[in-house]
């Protein structure tokens, strides 16, 4: 596989959501705020942490940067093209050069597929051949850890970790720019979250996409990301190099975060 497009940042600019909920006929309807205007910057080649509580908005933001959702305003552009902004045309999902790979492993792979058919899923969508298709999806299940033969093999044959190398191979496949982690590695064995946060710390020195990563777990950002963006109740709230955060958190809420693993100042996770 060819080292991906280089050099162009993605750039997130005050974006906003809410969402809105009928309460019925009698009851005005309740609106939860789920992103406050959150501007953030992930160079290219850099692994970007959103860390924040359940609730905080991570996955709703993740959402809105792959197009799976809309935003209400704000803007996001690579590079000099816009991807999404007030009165421009939104750039499609599938050409944002952003892949994703979601929480549960088990959940989101089709059991009656392929583990073949499952990377190359979003390649013949596109259009490609069947003998390109075959060729690329040989490849990406070897960056991955995985094996060409495993393409004939089906879901239900591999284990949690495995799986997760599964879909993050077939958010590959489409050479992504950007890759989104949301909470990736939370469903895994602490060791199995090790050989997947290597590999991730890997895939960036080999081909050097560029990785947000999003977790409730503060002690993966030690471990993972460059810098980090710590987010409470749709905002941000502290954001800068993964070590200038975490040795001199500025935020409160940064240090509540941090104080919950109280191995993170003494003992890494290696
Ligand atoms: P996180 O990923 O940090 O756990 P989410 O982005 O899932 O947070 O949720 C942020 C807030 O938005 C929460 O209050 C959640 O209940 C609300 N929310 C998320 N998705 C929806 C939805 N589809 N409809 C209504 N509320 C939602």
């Amino acid at each position: 596989m060819t080292k991906m497009a280089q050099g162009e940042t993605l750039v997130a600019k005050d974006i906003r959501k809410a969402f809105r909920r009928s309460n019925g006929w009698f009851k005005p309807a309740s609106e939860t705020q789920a992103l406050r205007g959150v501007s953030f910057e992930v160079r290219p080649g850099e692994i970007f942490g959103i860390v924040g509580e359940s609730g905080c908005g991570k996955s709703t933001l993740a959402r809105i940067l792959v197009g799976l959702e809309d935003a209400d305003a704000g803007s996001l552009s690579r590079g000099d093209r816009t991807l999404f902004a007030p009165a421009s045309p939104t750039v499609p999902a599938v050409r944002r050069g952003i892949q994703m790979v979601f929480q549960d492993p088990y959940a989101s792979l089709n059991p009656r597929m392929s583990v073949g058919d499952v990377v190359a899923e979003g390649l013949a969508i596109a259009g490609m051949s069947k003998a390109d298709r075959d060729a690329r999806v040989a490849e990406t299940l070897s960056l991955v850890g995985l094996t060409p033969g495993d393409a004939s093999k089906f879901p239900f044959q591999f284990s949690g970790g495995q799986r997760q190398r599964i879909c993050i191979a077939r958010a590959l496949v489409m050479e992504p720019a950007f890759l989104i982690a949301d909470e990736a590695v939370s469903a895994l064995d602490v060791s199995v979250q090790m050989q997947i946060l290597n590999m991730l710390l890997d895939l960036r020195e080999r081909i050097g996409v560029s990785i947000i990563f999003i977790t409730h777990d503060i002690s993966v950002v030690d471990y993972i990301c460059d810098r980090v963006m710590v987010v409470y109740g749709g905002e941000v709230v502290e954001s800068g190099k993964k070590n200038a955060v975490l040795d001199h958190p500025e935020n409160e809420y940064t240090r509540k975060l941090i104080s919950a693993v109280p191995q993170i100042t003494s003992v890494k996770l290696l």
